[in-house]
């Protein structure tokens, strides 16, 4: 089986720029703010916390990057894959508002924020499209534009002729767009938000998997182990789909709430410039309404970054090579037979009710995970959010949405047949109506 392991294997890896590993962490420390996980959320909560003067330190069990943060398809999106505004505010109501504007401004916010700490993620903001796969899937569609329409969003709906203009093939029917959207080189973005950290004065420790957080003498101490201690005043436990998978004790309450799934990214060949002038002409992320994801972007080098999902992981990159290289085919003739540079996986964390719990885990310990497949905007919107949280601030004027994690009964076995299970669903669902 392939494990979740092959970051070195992704074309991030290959173009990101190098970063040398914080040193780990050894003894005993102390710091106001400890961080668990050095992924966007974790990255960015330090980053908003060290501006503003707390001295934050983080622990990345691995190295910045190394979980969904440098493995995705570094399509910035502002917005939920199954969580509608409608239902946001319903649920939560003025901080499900708040929430909704959160989620309506950060494709922007991600930009502007590696604009402002001078992060080169070779982020191209030339929106986000939503193609339908059916012409049934309009009425989602429409009803997503005019949700968010009416809540300030700049999005539009395509007809068919434009969806065909933004894409470059007449798959689809139309469907929503937003230009505030775009793309990243994400593991570039996870290092340079890591060195921004560290600009700031936030302390960075790589190779630290913390093992258990327990609270002793009105402090929380965070131990590896090795014995190396860190004590802290608040903690921010970042470590979503990843959670419990390097080290199991480390909030199994967490770890069960979510179900982590195998996601497949695969980068082609650069395309040369006849190709590059008919598929996604204007650059355009497209990620489109199938439940298996169909979804494209191009980065810096000219690759279109795509990939699928798999019911069984035997012979992954092959089996995947042919699937996806078939459906690319079909959907732009001019690619011919497409040839594939990278193939690389990651976790995506799911939940039951395909929205992310925002948690207090104790007194000054803070957790959100179950990112559903769309985190990379949001995670760095969360992060200022829960920076002022953590800073004091009221959750109640924030746009944080609180929930409990609700462990999943069965989880072990849940996880292992979660894929064989409901990718079939999703496909025949797909093809219907
Ligand atoms: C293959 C894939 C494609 C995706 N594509 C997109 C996309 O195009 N657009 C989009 O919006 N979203 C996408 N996502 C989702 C997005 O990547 C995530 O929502 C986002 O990166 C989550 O960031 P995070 O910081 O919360 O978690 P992560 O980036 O997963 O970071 C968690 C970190 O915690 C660390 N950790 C775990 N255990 C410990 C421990 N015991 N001690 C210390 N550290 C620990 C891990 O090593 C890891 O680095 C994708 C996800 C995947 C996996």
């Amino acid at each position: 089986m392939f494990s979740s392991k092959q970051i070195s294997t992704s074309l991030w890896a290959a173009t990101a720029p190098a970063r040398t590993a914080a040193p780990a962490l050894r003894g005993r420390a102390e710091t106001d703010v400890a961080v668990i996980g050095g992924g966007f959320s974790g990255l960015s909560t330090a980053l908003h916390l060290a501006r503003a003067g707390q001295k934050v330190t983080v622990l990345e069990g691995m190295e910045v990057g190394y979980g969904g943060s440098g493995r995705n398809n570094g399509q910035v999106i502002p917005t939920m894959t199954a969580a509608e505004p409608d239902a946001i505010e319903e649920r939560f109501g003025e901080t499900g508002e708040r929430f909704v504007a959160l989620i309506r401004d950060s494709a922007s916010y991600l930009f502007d924020t590696a604009r402002a700490e001078g992060i080169d993620c070779e982020g191209e903001q030339t929106g986000w499209f939503q193609p339908a796969h059916r012409e049934s899937r309009m009425r989602l569609s429409a009803r997503r534009v005019e949700a968010w329409a009416k809540r300030g969003a700049p999005c539009r709906l395509l007809d068919r002729a434009e969806s065909a203009r933004v894409v470059g093939s007449d798959q689809w029917f139309g469907g929503m767009y937003n230009p505030t959207g775009g793309h990243i080189n994400p593991l570039a973005l996870a290092r340079g938000l890591a060195a921004a950290c560290e600009k700031h004065g936030a302390t960075l420790h790589e190779h630290s998997p913390v093992s258990t957080v327990e609270r002793k003498d009105g402090k929380w101490h965070l131990r590896m182990k090795d014995g190396a201690t860190l004590v802290a005043r608040s903690v921010m436990l970042a470590s979503n789909a990843y959670t419990g998978q390097l080290e199991p004790t480390l909030s199994p309450r967490v770890a069960r709430s979510v179900v982590p799934v195998l996601s497949w990214q695969m980068a082609t060949q650069p395309l040369d410039e006849e190709q590059r002038k008919v598929v996604i002409p204007g650059r355009e992320a497209v990620s489109d309404t199938h439940g298996d994801l169909r979804f494209f972007r191009f980065d810096k080098r000219n690759r279109l970054v795509t990939g699928g999902a798999l019911v069984c992981t035997l012979n992954g990159p092959e089996r995947l090579k042919a699937l996806v290289g078939s459906r690319l085919a079909e959907a732009f003739p001019v690619l011919g037979t497409p040839k594939f540079d990278f193939v690389w996986n990651g976790f995506i964390g799911m939940t039951e009710d395909r929205f992310p719990f925002i948690s207090q885990l104790g007194p000054d310990f803070w957790c959100w995970a179950g990112c559903n497949g769309r985190g990379v905007a949001l995670s760095i919107s969360l992060g200022r959010e829960l920076a002022e949280a953590i800073a004091g601030r009221p959750a109640s004027e924030l746009a944080l949405p609180m929930s409990d994690p609700k462990p999943i009964p069965f989880h072990g076995l849940i996880k292992s047949v979660a894929p064989p299970v409901m990718l079939p669903l999703y496909r025949w669902r797909d093809g219907r109506d």
